[in-house]
Protein backbone atom coordinates (compact mmCIF):
# COMPACT_ATOMS: atom_id res chain seq x y z
CA UNK A 1 0.00 0.00 0.00
CA UNK A 2 0.92 3.62 -0.89
CA UNK A 3 0.43 7.01 -0.50
CA UNK A 4 -1.23 8.28 -3.38
CA UNK A 5 -2.53 11.85 -2.14
CA UNK A 6 -2.96 14.35 0.45
CA UNK A 7 -5.63 16.81 0.80
CA UNK A 8 -6.33 19.62 3.02
CA UNK A 9 -10.28 20.64 3.65
CA UNK A 10 -11.52 24.07 5.06
CA UNK A 11 -14.84 25.96 5.11
CA UNK A 12 -14.91 29.13 6.17
CA UNK A 13 -17.65 28.63 8.43
CA UNK A 14 -15.32 26.89 10.73
CA UNK A 15 -12.32 29.19 9.87
CA UNK A 16 -10.18 27.66 12.45
CA UNK A 17 -10.18 24.33 11.37
CA UNK A 18 -8.91 22.32 8.76
CA UNK A 19 -9.38 18.89 7.78
CA UNK A 20 -6.55 16.30 6.38
CA UNK A 21 -7.57 13.60 4.15
CA UNK A 22 -4.71 10.76 3.10
CA UNK A 23 -5.45 8.21 -0.02
CA UNK A 24 -3.91 5.20 -1.21
CA UNK A 25 -3.70 3.05 -3.61
CA UNK A 26 -6.46 0.46 -2.60
CA UNK A 27 -8.70 3.07 -1.47
CA UNK A 28 -8.58 3.81 1.74
CA UNK A 29 -8.45 7.23 3.08
CA UNK A 30 -7.23 8.51 6.54
CA UNK A 31 -9.13 11.45 7.99
CA UNK A 32 -6.55 13.73 10.30
CA UNK A 33 -8.16 17.31 11.86
CA UNK A 34 -6.00 20.08 13.46
CA UNK A 35 -7.37 23.80 15.34
CA UNK A 36 -5.76 27.33 14.39
CA UNK A 37 -4.15 29.27 11.74
CA UNK A 38 -5.23 26.63 9.21
CA UNK A 39 -3.65 28.67 5.96
CA UNK A 40 -0.31 28.19 8.05
CA UNK A 41 -1.16 24.01 8.68
CA UNK A 42 -2.12 23.58 5.20
CA UNK A 43 1.76 25.10 3.95
CA UNK A 44 3.68 23.37 5.77
CA UNK A 45 1.47 19.53 5.01
CA UNK A 46 1.65 20.37 1.10
CA UNK A 47 4.79 22.20 0.43
CA UNK A 48 6.94 20.60 3.61
CA UNK A 49 5.59 17.77 4.69
CA UNK A 50 3.66 15.31 1.91
CA UNK A 51 6.88 15.22 -0.41
CA UNK A 52 7.88 12.69 2.67
CA UNK A 53 4.81 10.96 2.54
CA UNK A 54 3.79 10.61 -1.32
CA UNK A 55 4.56 6.86 -2.70
CA UNK A 56 5.42 5.66 1.21
CA UNK A 57 3.88 2.96 2.84
CA UNK A 58 1.25 4.85 5.10
CA UNK A 59 1.53 1.67 7.44
CA UNK A 60 5.13 3.06 9.07
CA UNK A 61 3.70 5.75 11.16
CA UNK A 62 6.85 5.74 13.68
CA UNK A 63 8.96 6.57 10.76
CA UNK A 64 6.54 9.10 9.37
CA UNK A 65 6.40 11.20 12.52
CA UNK A 66 10.10 10.59 12.95
CA UNK A 67 10.75 12.23 9.39
CA UNK A 68 8.29 15.15 9.42
CA UNK A 69 9.25 16.11 13.43
CA UNK A 70 13.41 15.94 11.86
CA UNK A 71 12.17 18.15 9.29
CA UNK A 72 10.22 20.64 10.61
CA UNK A 73 12.51 21.20 13.87
CA UNK A 74 14.96 23.15 12.72
CA UNK A 75 12.45 26.03 12.72
CA UNK A 76 10.51 25.59 16.27
CA UNK A 77 8.65 22.98 15.91
CA UNK A 78 5.56 23.43 18.37
CA UNK A 79 3.83 25.40 15.93
CA UNK A 80 2.13 24.77 12.59
CA UNK A 81 3.97 22.68 12.58
CA UNK A 82 3.45 20.06 15.15
CA UNK A 83 -0.42 20.88 14.08
CA UNK A 84 0.13 19.30 10.48
CA UNK A 85 1.90 16.57 12.03
CA UNK A 86 -0.63 15.81 14.48
CA UNK A 87 -3.23 16.21 11.72
CA UNK A 88 -1.20 13.71 9.41
CA UNK A 89 -0.55 11.13 12.33
CA UNK A 90 -4.31 10.67 12.67
CA UNK A 91 -5.02 9.97 9.21
CA UNK A 92 -2.36 7.73 9.20
CA UNK A 93 -3.30 5.58 12.37
CA UNK A 94 -7.32 5.92 10.77
CA UNK A 95 -5.50 4.19 7.50
CA UNK A 96 -3.85 1.70 9.09
CA UNK A 97 -6.74 0.59 11.67
CA UNK A 98 -9.22 0.69 8.14
CA UNK A 99 -6.15 -2.00 6.57
CA UNK A 100 -6.21 -3.96 9.92
CA UNK A 101 -9.97 -3.88 9.44
CA UNK A 102 -9.88 -2.82 13.61
CA UNK A 103 -11.09 0.38 15.30
CA UNK A 104 -7.95 2.59 16.23
CA UNK A 105 -7.49 1.67 20.12
CA UNK A 106 -7.16 -2.31 19.39
CA UNK A 107 -3.89 -1.43 17.43
CA UNK A 108 -2.94 0.44 20.07
CA UNK A 109 -3.00 -2.58 22.78
CA UNK A 110 -6.65 -2.45 22.94
CA UNK A 111 -9.09 -1.10 25.44
CA UNK A 112 -8.81 -0.78 29.40
CA UNK A 113 -12.50 0.70 29.20
CA UNK A 114 -15.73 0.55 27.49
CA UNK A 115 -16.51 4.38 28.18
CA UNK A 116 -14.89 7.38 30.28
CA UNK A 117 -16.72 9.99 32.20
CA UNK A 118 -16.68 13.05 29.88
CA UNK A 119 -16.91 16.91 31.83
CA UNK A 120 -18.64 19.80 29.92
CA UNK A 121 -16.63 23.02 29.01
CA UNK A 122 -19.27 25.69 28.64
CA UNK A 123 -19.06 26.45 24.74
CA UNK A 124 -21.48 28.19 22.26
CA UNK A 125 -23.03 27.48 18.83
CA UNK A 126 -26.87 27.68 18.23
CA UNK A 127 -28.86 28.09 20.88
CA UNK A 128 -26.82 26.49 23.38
CA UNK A 129 -26.67 29.45 26.40
CA UNK A 130 -23.83 27.35 28.27
CA UNK A 131 -21.33 29.74 28.32
CA UNK A 132 -23.58 32.60 29.29
CA UNK A 133 -25.53 30.24 31.47
CA UNK A 134 -21.73 29.58 33.17
CA UNK A 135 -21.55 33.02 35.12
CA UNK A 136 -25.07 34.27 34.56
CA UNK A 137 -26.99 30.99 35.30
CA UNK A 138 -24.67 28.40 36.79
CA UNK A 139 -27.27 26.62 38.87
CA UNK A 140 -29.54 26.10 35.99
CA UNK A 141 -26.51 24.73 33.74
CA UNK A 142 -25.37 22.26 36.40
CA UNK A 143 -28.62 20.98 37.07
CA UNK A 144 -28.98 20.63 33.75
CA UNK A 145 -26.03 18.93 32.57
CA UNK A 146 -26.45 16.20 35.76
CA UNK A 147 -29.93 15.48 34.18
CA UNK A 148 -27.79 14.32 30.97
CA UNK A 149 -26.01 12.73 34.06
CA UNK A 150 -22.54 14.89 33.09
CA UNK A 151 -21.40 15.91 36.78
CA UNK A 152 -18.65 17.48 36.08
CA UNK A 153 -17.47 21.31 34.25
CA UNK A 154 -14.92 23.35 33.29
CA UNK A 155 -15.34 27.39 32.74
CA UNK A 156 -11.96 30.01 32.63
CA UNK A 157 -13.67 31.86 35.73
CA UNK A 158 -10.88 34.28 35.95
CA UNK A 159 -10.20 35.10 31.91
CA UNK A 160 -12.86 38.50 32.22
CA UNK A 161 -10.56 39.66 35.66
CA UNK A 162 -6.99 38.87 34.08
CA UNK A 163 -7.90 40.64 30.44
CA UNK A 164 -8.56 44.08 32.72
CA UNK A 165 -4.53 44.42 33.89
CA UNK A 166 -2.55 41.80 31.66
CA UNK A 167 -3.35 39.38 35.07
CA UNK A 168 -0.48 41.35 37.09
CA UNK A 169 -3.26 41.68 39.65
CA UNK A 170 -6.33 40.23 41.33
CA UNK A 171 -7.88 42.04 44.10
CA UNK A 172 -10.30 40.91 46.93
CA UNK A 173 -13.40 42.06 45.71
CA UNK A 174 -12.75 40.35 41.96
CA UNK A 175 -11.31 36.93 43.68
CA UNK A 176 -14.87 37.11 45.22
CA UNK A 177 -17.02 38.52 42.31
CA UNK A 178 -15.68 35.64 40.04
CA UNK A 179 -15.79 33.06 42.64
CA UNK A 180 -19.65 34.05 42.60
CA UNK A 181 -20.90 31.02 40.54
CA UNK A 182 -18.81 28.30 42.08
CA UNK A 183 -20.20 29.54 45.11
CA UNK A 184 -24.16 28.87 44.43
CA UNK A 185 -23.39 25.77 42.86
CA UNK A 186 -21.77 24.49 46.51
CA UNK A 187 -24.73 26.18 47.97
CA UNK A 188 -27.48 25.05 46.24
CA UNK A 189 -26.17 21.81 44.51
CA UNK A 190 -23.05 20.54 46.73
CA UNK A 191 -19.85 18.97 46.57
CA UNK A 192 -21.27 15.99 44.20
CA UNK A 193 -20.69 17.98 41.00
CA UNK A 194 -17.31 18.97 40.26
CA UNK A 195 -15.75 22.27 39.16
CA UNK A 196 -12.55 23.13 36.75
CA UNK A 197 -11.10 26.18 36.40
CA UNK A 198 -9.13 27.28 33.48
CA UNK A 199 -6.88 30.06 33.65
CA UNK A 200 -5.43 29.96 30.26
CA UNK A 201 -2.24 31.04 30.99
CA UNK A 202 -3.09 34.55 31.53
CA UNK A 203 -1.54 35.11 35.09
CA UNK A 204 1.23 35.96 36.57
CA UNK A 205 2.60 33.36 39.36
CA UNK A 206 1.60 35.89 42.55
CA UNK A 207 -2.09 36.34 41.38
CA UNK A 208 -2.34 32.64 40.10
CA UNK A 209 -1.41 31.30 44.20
CA UNK A 210 -3.96 34.00 45.34
CA UNK A 211 -6.92 33.01 43.09
CA UNK A 212 -5.85 29.11 43.92
CA UNK A 213 -5.37 29.42 47.48
CA UNK A 214 -9.05 31.41 46.93
CA UNK A 215 -10.89 28.59 45.29
CA UNK A 216 -8.89 25.96 47.40
CA UNK A 217 -12.55 26.48 49.43
CA UNK A 218 -14.52 24.97 47.01
CA UNK A 219 -12.78 22.44 46.17
CA UNK A 220 -11.91 22.59 42.71
CA UNK A 221 -11.50 19.27 40.20
CA UNK A 222 -7.95 21.28 39.17
CA UNK A 223 -6.88 24.80 38.29
CA UNK A 224 -5.67 24.22 34.77
CA UNK A 225 -2.96 26.93 33.18
CA UNK A 226 -3.41 29.62 35.89
CA UNK A 227 0.28 30.22 34.50
CA UNK A 228 1.59 30.04 31.37
CA UNK A 229 3.84 26.37 31.08
CA UNK A 230 7.24 28.40 30.19
CA UNK A 231 8.62 27.67 33.70
CA UNK A 232 8.92 24.53 34.84
CA UNK A 233 10.16 25.79 38.80
CA UNK A 234 6.70 27.95 39.10
CA UNK A 235 4.97 24.93 38.36
CA UNK A 236 5.90 23.41 41.00
CA UNK A 237 5.52 26.72 43.35
CA UNK A 238 1.99 26.65 42.74
CA UNK A 239 1.60 23.27 42.82
CA UNK A 240 3.29 23.51 46.72
CA UNK A 241 1.01 26.45 47.17
CA UNK A 242 -2.38 25.12 46.03
CA UNK A 243 -4.67 22.56 47.18
CA UNK A 244 -6.45 21.52 43.94
CA UNK A 245 -4.40 19.44 41.81
CA UNK A 246 -1.79 21.80 38.85
CA UNK A 247 -3.42 20.29 35.58
CA UNK A 248 -0.59 21.37 32.65
CA UNK A 249 -2.57 21.29 29.14
CA UNK A 250 -2.76 22.20 26.02
CA UNK A 251 0.34 24.51 25.50
CA UNK A 252 2.85 21.82 25.84
CA UNK A 253 4.06 20.64 22.51
CA UNK A 254 5.68 17.03 22.06
CA UNK A 255 6.55 14.36 24.61
CA UNK A 256 9.83 16.51 25.23
CA UNK A 257 7.56 19.59 26.62
CA UNK A 258 5.58 17.25 28.56
CA UNK A 259 8.95 15.09 30.22
CA UNK A 260 10.49 17.90 31.37
CA UNK A 261 7.32 18.79 33.44
CA UNK A 262 6.75 15.13 34.24
CA UNK A 263 9.76 14.45 35.53
CA UNK A 264 10.05 17.72 38.12
CA UNK A 265 6.82 16.81 39.50
CA UNK A 266 5.47 20.08 38.05
CA UNK A 267 2.09 18.85 36.91
CA UNK A 268 -0.43 16.36 38.48
CA UNK A 269 -3.03 16.30 35.89
CA UNK A 270 -1.86 15.64 32.30
CA UNK A 271 -3.64 17.14 30.00
CA UNK A 272 -2.28 16.62 26.18
CA UNK A 273 -4.06 17.90 23.25
CA UNK A 274 -4.00 15.74 20.68
CA UNK A 275 -4.15 17.61 17.60
CA UNK A 276 -1.57 19.75 18.70
CA UNK A 277 0.84 17.99 20.24
CA UNK A 278 1.84 15.48 17.70
CA UNK A 279 -1.33 13.12 17.15
CA UNK A 280 -2.41 9.52 18.50
CA UNK A 281 1.81 8.47 18.66
CA UNK A 282 2.64 11.25 20.63
CA UNK A 283 -0.56 11.42 22.70
CA UNK A 284 0.17 7.47 23.60
CA UNK A 285 4.12 8.74 24.68
CA UNK A 286 2.70 11.15 26.81
CA UNK A 287 -0.11 9.33 28.52
CA UNK A 288 2.79 6.14 28.96
CA UNK A 289 5.26 8.93 30.44
CA UNK A 290 2.12 10.03 33.01
CA UNK A 291 1.91 6.35 33.65
CA UNK A 292 5.56 6.05 34.63
CA UNK A 293 4.69 9.04 37.39
CA UNK A 294 1.30 7.73 38.29
CA UNK A 295 -0.85 10.62 36.89
CA UNK A 296 -3.76 10.98 35.20
CA UNK A 297 -4.07 11.90 31.43
CA UNK A 298 -7.48 14.03 30.96
CA UNK A 299 -7.19 14.68 26.82
CA UNK A 300 -7.95 18.12 26.25
CA UNK A 301 -10.81 19.09 23.47
CA UNK A 302 -12.97 22.28 22.25
CA UNK A 303 -12.13 21.99 18.49
CA UNK A 304 -13.19 19.64 16.22
CA UNK A 305 -15.21 16.28 15.66
CA UNK A 306 -12.12 14.46 14.69
CA UNK A 307 -10.11 14.85 18.02
CA UNK A 308 -12.80 13.97 19.72
CA UNK A 309 -12.84 10.68 18.07
CA UNK A 310 -8.99 10.34 17.64
CA UNK A 311 -9.01 11.21 21.69
CA UNK A 312 -11.78 8.32 22.38
CA UNK A 313 -9.61 6.01 21.27
CA UNK A 314 -6.52 7.05 23.51
CA UNK A 315 -8.76 7.01 26.06
CA UNK A 316 -10.01 3.96 25.94
CA UNK A 317 -6.60 2.00 25.37
CA UNK A 318 -4.33 3.89 28.16
CA UNK A 319 -4.52 2.47 31.41
CA UNK A 320 -4.66 6.38 33.16
CA UNK A 321 -7.30 7.97 31.36
CA UNK A 322 -9.30 9.80 33.64
CA UNK A 323 -11.81 12.08 32.36
CA UNK A 324 -12.46 13.37 28.73
CA UNK A 325 -12.99 17.22 27.99
CA UNK A 326 -16.46 17.42 25.49
CA UNK A 327 -18.16 20.42 24.55
CA UNK A 328 -22.31 19.65 24.83
CA UNK A 329 -22.90 23.24 22.31
CA UNK A 330 -20.37 21.07 19.32
CA UNK A 331 -21.74 17.88 19.72
CA UNK A 332 -25.71 17.59 20.54
CA UNK A 333 -28.01 16.91 17.89
CA UNK A 334 -27.97 21.03 16.79
CA UNK A 335 -24.47 21.35 17.49
CA UNK A 336 -22.05 21.80 14.35
CA UNK A 337 -20.62 18.54 14.49
CA UNK A 338 -23.48 17.04 12.95
CA UNK A 339 -22.54 19.35 10.04
CA UNK A 340 -19.09 17.68 9.11
CA UNK A 341 -18.87 13.89 9.80
CA UNK A 342 -21.30 11.04 8.78
CA UNK A 343 -20.81 9.51 12.61
CA UNK A 344 -21.35 12.05 15.69
CA UNK A 345 -19.75 10.67 19.12
CA UNK A 346 -21.96 9.13 21.59
CA UNK A 347 -21.99 10.53 24.97
CA UNK A 348 -24.85 8.44 27.13
CA UNK A 349 -25.37 9.09 30.72
CA UNK A 350 -21.73 11.63 30.75
CA UNK A 351 -20.00 9.21 29.38
CA UNK A 352 -18.15 9.03 26.04
CA UNK A 353 -18.54 5.28 24.46
CA UNK A 354 -15.57 3.63 22.49
CA UNK A 355 -16.38 4.15 18.99
CA UNK A 356 -17.81 1.75 16.51
CA UNK A 357 -16.67 0.46 13.09
CA UNK A 358 -13.29 0.48 11.51
CA UNK A 359 -10.59 2.86 11.90
CA UNK A 360 -11.31 6.19 13.83
CA UNK A 361 -15.15 5.42 13.56
CA UNK A 362 -16.30 8.67 11.14
CA UNK A 363 -15.44 10.50 8.28
CA UNK A 364 -16.19 13.56 6.27
CA UNK A 365 -19.80 14.07 4.82
CA UNK A 366 -19.10 13.63 1.24
CA UNK A 367 -21.05 17.05 0.53
CA UNK A 368 -18.11 18.98 2.22
CA UNK A 369 -16.30 18.98 -1.34
CA UNK A 370 -19.12 20.89 -2.67
CA UNK A 371 -19.88 23.41 -0.51
CA UNK A 372 -19.70 26.88 -1.28
CA UNK A 373 -17.04 28.39 1.13
CA UNK A 374 -14.45 25.14 1.01
CA UNK A 375 -10.84 25.83 0.95
CA UNK A 376 -9.71 22.72 -0.75
CA UNK A 377 -6.07 21.39 -1.93
CA UNK A 378 -4.47 18.07 -3.44
CA UNK A 379 -1.00 17.25 -3.73
CA UNK A 380 0.27 14.23 -5.18
CA UNK A 381 3.84 15.01 -5.68
CA UNK A 382 6.73 12.36 -5.96
CA UNK A 383 9.03 12.64 -3.44
CA UNK A 384 11.82 10.77 -4.73
CA UNK A 385 14.03 13.90 -5.05
CA UNK A 386 12.83 16.01 -1.81
CA UNK A 387 15.36 17.34 0.21
CA UNK A 388 15.63 20.34 1.98
CA UNK A 389 17.90 23.52 2.96
CA UNK A 390 19.93 22.63 0.37
CA UNK A 391 21.56 19.61 2.22
CA UNK A 392 20.87 16.63 0.14
CA UNK A 393 22.49 13.67 1.45
CA UNK A 394 21.27 11.60 -1.67
CA UNK A 395 24.29 13.24 -3.62
CA UNK A 396 26.55 11.00 -1.93
CA UNK A 397 26.94 7.25 -1.34
CA UNK A 398 29.07 4.84 0.87
CA UNK A 399 30.98 2.22 -0.64
CA UNK A 400 32.48 -0.55 0.33
CA UNK A 401 35.67 -2.23 -1.21
CA UNK A 402 38.17 -4.90 0.37
CA UNK A 403 36.52 -4.48 4.15
CA UNK A 404 36.95 -0.50 3.84
CA UNK A 405 34.46 2.11 3.51
CA UNK A 406 34.50 5.31 1.32
CA UNK A 407 32.28 8.22 0.63
CA UNK A 408 32.00 8.89 -3.13
CA UNK A 409 29.66 11.00 -5.37
CA UNK A 410 26.53 9.14 -6.47
CA UNK A 411 26.44 8.95 -10.31
MG1 LIG B 1 -7.10 24.81 28.66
Amino acid sequence: MKIKSIETIQVKEFPLIIWVQINTDNGITGLGETYFAPNAVAEIIHNVLSPLLVNKNPLNIESHWRNMFDMTNAFGYAGAEARAISAIDIALWDISAQFAEQPIYNLLGGKCRDKIMTYNTAGQYGNNTDSIDAILNPVKLANSLMDQGINAMKWAYTDHYADINRGTYISNEDLKLLSEPIRKIRKEIGYNFEIANDGHGRWNLSSAIKIGKFLDDYKMLWQEELIQPVNVENHIKLAEEIEAPVCVSERLITKYQFRDYLKEGAIEIVMPDLIWTGGITETKKISTLAEAEQLPVAPHDMTGPVNIFACAHISMNIPNAFIMETCRAFYEKNGWYNKIVDRNIEVVEGDLLAPKGIGLGTSLKKEILNRDDLIYKKTDTNSDNFHWGGFNSNLFEVVSKNGKKSIKRKL
